[in-house]
């Protein structure tokens, strides 16, 4: 058996197949008609381009258009001039062959994403490499379609996936795949889950472990791989899958309950969202509503601030996709870990006790106004509300409300609409704010509690520091107390109270969070069902 990182949930029975990386071999000529090799690299990078816009096609068709972006993005590539333009450079100017030409170049963006601290840079580096080997096989006039051709029941086994083998990958054939490298994140673990598709990746030498032909079992719930597997264990996980994928279609009955516990108290699932798109996702979920759109993601990998416009155009699209039910809109949360290369904020000893979040927003009140602005004008298409993070005292709520109030008189003489209204809340993820919800609950309309930082706070234990995570325990009296003082002191003033944090969407806090009254739980689009039937089990 091999242990990796499970990508995509679910259970496959099948036969391996190693996918192998037809190197391109790359080697280095003296070129002596230079017009004549940009005219070689030109049709093998016209070629890429029609390859990739066929795959496009083809994934817009099975995972839907967000995911077939990638190979828009591949082409964005192809037609960059720093891109293209810098190999025609090195043919020219070094009289070189378009290989060797392009392999230098592939390696400097290979060097620069790397060297970059983001997560989501360093995943750019397999859409390069992507683009890159294909443009290479044209060039060699190898054959790029290998994978669509498999038989059935094939587990994928690769070094890497890269994003276009993804795509091929037959659904009705292919049952799981496999790789060495990879983490959740990576755009193939993302397809693999839109697909659903079972995918376990990270597992180091599984392309050397195992034969073509070999039987195995891909368990994408832990990650476990078994490799030729005797029958009693073929029989119990063809039972696993089997209840797996019922579980799965059970749960889907889900989407349009309004669910209630067995004593019959209405209890809301929300989703969050970090992109105006990610509703789609959230409703078609069966949410009741979005709990946290975390606005602050409009803000980042950008060189300038969003403008009202802008934002005016997110906020709607979110409010006309809700409707009548709620979608909880939190302002900026910028600062602690979340950083804005177009703001540079002074350099703190603790960050995430710093100059962050409604803090920032309090001293910065002309980047506050213009999202307020916005918020405000897009909740005349829907059923918006606006909540405040990082709120440690009743001032800044106040003050927080007096630039809301601002703001609508701003809008009311400009003659703008919006809901005059507009819901206002705050997230109770400081300790103090816990501690004196009995006195915010008689001037919110509701609390979201944010467990992430409520918990890192309570228990003096950084949510990113892995040395120290068996201290971060969301059932710690300590934060189990403050959660119930929470709910407790919004009932008492006939408030909502919501949870928003990941312990929303754990499933071993469930049952304890709705036995302690909690009204709203918000969580990521995925886990938006399960939690449903969880919920109806309860008392
Ligand atoms: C939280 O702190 O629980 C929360 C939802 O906010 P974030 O994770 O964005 O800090
Ligand atoms: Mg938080």
């Amino acid at each position: 058996m091999k242990k990796g990182i499970g990508a995509s949930k679910g259970y496959a029975i099948g036969y391996a197949f190693i996918k192998k990386d037809e190197e391109v071999k790359i080697e280095e000529r003296i070129i002596e008609n230079i017009d004549e090799e940009l005219a070689r690299l030109k049709a093998a990078t016209d070629a890429t381009r029609a390859q990739l816009e066929k795959i496009k096609d083809k994934a817009e068709k099975e995972m839907g258009a967000e995911k077939a972006a990638v190979f828009e993005s591949h082409m964005m590539l192809l037609d960059d001039p720093e891109f293209t333009g810098a190999i025609e450079m090195n043919v020219s100017n070094n009289k070189v062959n378009a290989e060797k030409a392009l392999n230098d170049v592939l390696d400097m963006y290979i060097a620069i994403f790397g060297s970059m601290e983001d997560e989501y840079m360093k995943e750019r580096i397999a859409d390069v490499k992507d683009v890159g080997a294909r443009i290479l096989k044209n060039l060699a006039g190898v054959d790029t379609e290998g994978l669509a051709s498999v038989g059935e029941n094939t587990i994928v086994i690769a070094h890497d996936l890269t994003p276009s083998d993804t795509a091929q990958l037959d659904r009705n054939k292919v049952v799981a795949f496999l790789t060495n490298i990879g983490g959740r994140t990576s755009h193939s673990a993302i397809m693999a889950r839109t697909l659903e598709i079972p995918a376990v990746v990270g597992l180091g030498t599984i392309t050397e472990d195992v034969k073509n032909g070999d039987l195995l079992i891909v368990d994408g719930n832990t990650g476990d791989v078994i490799i030729n597997p005797d029958e009693t264990v073929v029989k119990e996980y063809e039972a696993k899958k089997e209840a797996f994928l019922k579980e799965k279609e059970e749960l889907k009955k889900l989407i349009d309950v309004k669910v209630k516990t067995k004593s019959g108290k209405r209890i809301e699932v929300c989703g969050n969202i970090g992109k105006p798109e990610d509703v789609d996702a959230v409703m078609a979920n069966g949410a009741d509503g979005v709990g946290l759109f975390r606005t602050e993601f409009l803000y980042m990998d950008r060189d300038d601030m969003p403008s009202e416009e802008e934002q005016y155009e997110a906020y709607k699209y979110v409010a006309e996709k809700v409707g009548e039910k709620l979608g909880i809109v939190r302002t900026l949360d910028i600062g602690g870990d979340k950083k804005l290369s177009y703001l540079p904020l002074p350099e703190e000893e603790n960050p995430f006790l710093g100059y962050r979040a409604i803090r920032l927003c309090l001293d910065r009140k002309d980047i506050f106004k213009v999202q307020l602005r916005a918020i405000l004008r897009g909740s005349a298409h829907g059923n918006l509300a606006i909540m405040f993070p990082m709120i440690s005292s009743l001032e800044e709520f106040f003050q927080a409300k007096e630039v809301l109030a601002e703001c609508m008189a701003e809008l009311k003489a400009e003659g703008k609409a919006y809901n005059e209204n507009i819901k206002t809340g705050i997230m109770v993820e400081i300790p103090a704010a816990a501690v004196m919800a009995d006195e915010f609950a008689k001037h919110v309309d509701f609390f979201s509690i944010g467990t992430n930082d409520l918990i890192q706070y309570t228990l003096a234990a950084d949510r990113m520091n892995e040395k120290i995570s068996y201290l971060y325990n969301p059932m710690h009296p300590a934060v189990l107390r403050l959660i119930k003082m929470t709910i407790d002191a919004a009932h008492k003033e006939g408030k909502f109270c919501g949870m928003c944090g990941e312990m929303a969407g754990d499933e071993r806090a469930t049952a304890k969070l709705v036995e302690m009254g909690l009204d709203e739980f918000s969580m990521s689009a995925s886990s938006i069902l399960g939690a449903k039937k969880i919920i109806m089990d309860c008392e």
